[in-house]
């Protein structure tokens, strides 16, 4: 399979497979200085930080805890419905735990700025955020991404855990969806 060969519904890479990878040892190395002698626990928002957490995770030299949260902000379409609803919640309690929060995108914030307030309200000590990409919109919101992969334009963009109507999750790139595919 090699979606991006014919530009039918991947109209071009704009995040290699390699990009992502050394990237993300870069982010890992830095994480691992920054919490030093320092609890951590990565908390994976699924699905779309799969890919994310699976390499991320493998990157990181030191022992961590891992959890999953679900919650939807995007229906079967492409724009932020701006709503939040827990589908899956946490296994473990993360009271005064130090929390890194793994995202796949931050697009206008919301679904990140709403995680945060409630992990801080069960008792984290510290929530701090990890997302791949960040589109420019996040700029107009007041989340801080502490560890950002690559800046990228607003585009709708898929592969590397995001998906259209729950597929191209598996491809190993990040690029942007054929426009035909959704308008
Ligand atoms: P926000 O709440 O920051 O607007 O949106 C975050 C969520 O929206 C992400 O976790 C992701 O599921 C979805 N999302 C935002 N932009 C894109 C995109 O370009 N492609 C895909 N596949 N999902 C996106």
């Amino acid at each position: 399979m090699d979606l991006s060969a014919d530009g039918k519904e991947i109209e071009k890479i704009i995040v290699s497979q390699e990009q992502i990878q050394s990237r993300l040892k870069e982010l890992a190395a830095q994480i691992v200085k920054d919490y030093e002698g320092r609890d951590l626990i990565l908390i994976g928002v699924l699905k779309g930080a799969i890919m994310a957490m699976a390499d991320l995770s493998r990157y990181l030299q030191r022992h961590v805890d891992m959890d999953w949260m679900a919650v939807t902000s995007y229906g079967a379409g492409t724009k932020s419905s701006g709503v939040v609803r827990i589908l899956k919640d946490l296994d473990n309690d993360i009271l005064g735990r130090e929390v890194l929060i793994v995202e796949d995108i931050l697009d206008t914030g919301l679904t990140l700025s709403w995680l945060t307030e409630n992990l801080l309200s069960r008792g984290a000590k510290s929530v701090s955020v990890f997302t791949v990409l960040r589109k420019p919109d996040a700029a107009t919101v007041k989340v801080e991404a502490k560890y950002v992969g690559f800046d990228i334009p607003s585009e709708f963009v898929v592969g590397y855990g995001l998906d259209f109507n729950q597929k191209y999750r598996n491809l190993p790139f990040i690029g942007v969806l054929a426009k035909h595919l959704y308008s």
